[in-house]
């Protein structure tokens, strides 16, 4: 069966037929784009999309020359460019391949479309193969996650195979830092690529955090680079860890964008609530930031730290409660989150914290159970307000127990909870003590 255009054909067989409709929707939405990047209206040769419908016929073009993985490649002679790749039943079918959706599927051929574009530019043979391939990853929205690198210099300045996964993170590391003119320079003229590799790689490799931000929001993040690191170190210690894969940080000025962000991430509309200004999907750290606050103020500072108090929660979800979410005692973790973060740094001065202490004990007309909160109303209300009652009961717990105690608390969540049932009391006539002694 074959569907043709002035620029492409694609033969397809009897299975692809219930999608063929939708990959070539999809093929036309994204072939676009792609041509957009590449500075190209229209191919200097024709394009052939073959679709195979088994392994064995795939295999028998590639002259069994397969590796168990593999689902599609480019090729081109003196009148056509080839994309081959395998019909949706027989890529599910492939090593790496059996979760993939028709969505993956489609991805693939934009994939290889990019190869097609890269070579009709004049150049795909010369260039790396993080390049050519992270290109490819990046320019068809092909899923992958950001990892630490797992290759050295001399693999990617080898062309010798390594995870996907590092190259789709070192393109997007350049993609999210540098101009598009500089991006497409690489791509474009293989031996700058070449020559750039090393810095990019080494700029990579010493970097902490990936942010992702508009302009508007410079008079905030303008100034992480002077928390964020040493932060690092800190938790470094805290959580026993040696290394630390860098953070993604996505700041939106636009309510609708984050939402919109988020809901790309979860494919579900209804899982986010209206209040809703932040998450930490995919271990990423996602904000919404209104660019309008005022500098030095505590919600300015509670935006500043946020990075470092959504971090704790990362961590302590990732190396303490082993991602098991039904762990989370919810007072404990916002109460740390916010002490260690640094946001309340200010509440250091004997003075300051006085006053907020007793402004956060007049306003507390009913004292919580505090083991039972959950985030929502129940956490902060008109009688008392969960964020202010944990950030004090940690800050008393690390008052009263040596530091040892006070971290290895960490993973002691029976003790914990105990603490939780009378703690907020026992902390409250703490501080009036320590400050009724102070003044007589
Ligand atoms: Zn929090």
């Amino acid at each position: 069966m074959k569907y043709e255009t002035d620029e492409y054909i694609i033969n397809y067989n009897e299975c692809d037929k219930e999608y063929i409709e939708d990959f070539i929707k999809y093929f036309e939405q994204e072939k676009d784009n792609i041509f957009k990047f590449f500075n190209i209206d229209k191919l200097n040769k024709k394009l052939i999309i073959k679709l195979y419908d088994t392994v064995d016929r795939y295999s028998e073009y590639r002259k069994y020359q397969l590796s168990e993985s593999s689902v599609g490649n480019m090729s081109y002679d003196d009148n056509y460019y080839f994309i081959h790749m395998l019909s949706y039943k027989a890529l599910i079918t492939r090593k790496g391949h059996t979760d993939k959706q028709l969505d993956d599927f489609y991805k693939l051929l934009v994939h290889e479309f990019v190869h097609v574009c890269h070579e009709d530019k004049g150049n795909i043979r010369n260039s790396l193969l993080w390049i050519r391939e992270g290109i490819a990853i990046l320019l068809s929205k092909q899923k992958y996650e950001l990892k630490e690198l797992d290759c050295s210099l001399e693999d990617l300045l080898n062309n010798n195979q390594v995870s996907y996964t590092n190259y789709y993170t070192l393109m997007n590391c350049v993609l999210e830092n540098c101009d598009n003119e500089y991006v497409k320079k690489i791509v474009f003229d293989s031996e700058f690529g070449k020559e750039e590799t090393e810095k990019i790689y080494n700029e990579y490799n010493n970097k902490l955090y990936i942010l992702n931000s508009p302009d508007s929001l410079n008079y905030i993040t303008d100034k992480l680079d002077d928390i964020l690191p040493n932060k690092i170190d800190e938790y470094k210690k805290i959580f026993k860890i040696d290394s630390l894969e860098p953070i993604k940080i996505n700041y939106f000025d636009d309510i609708d964008k984050f939402r919109n962000f988020i809901y790309d991430i979860r494919g579900r509309k209804d899982t986010l609530p209206s209040y809703a200004i932040g998450t930490y999907d995919n271990g990423m750290i996602n904000a919404y930031i209104d660019p309008n606050i005022i500098v030095d103020s505590p919600k300015y500072r509670k935006k500043l730290y946020l990075p470092c108090h959504e971090l704790f929660h990362i961590l302590y979800m990732k190396y303490i409660l082993k991602n098991d979410y039904s762990k989370r005692i919810v007072w404990y973790d916002e109460g740390m989150a916010q002490f260690l973060s640094g946001e309340k740094n200010e509440l250091l001065d004997e003075v300051k914290f006085n006053l907020y202490f007793n402004k956060v004990k007049d306003n507390t007309k009913i004292i919580p159970e505090l083991n039972n909160l959950e985030h929502g109303n129940s956490f902060s209300n008109d009688n008392y307000d969960g964020y202010a009652l944990s950030y004090l009961s940690i800050r008393y717990l690390n008052e009263i127990l040596e530091e040892q105690k006070f971290y290895n608390l960490m993973s002691n969540f029976d003790q914990i909870k105990k603490y939780g049932n009378t703690i907020v009391q026992d902390m409250f006539n703490y501080y009036i003590d320590k400050y009724n002694n102070k003044v007589k």
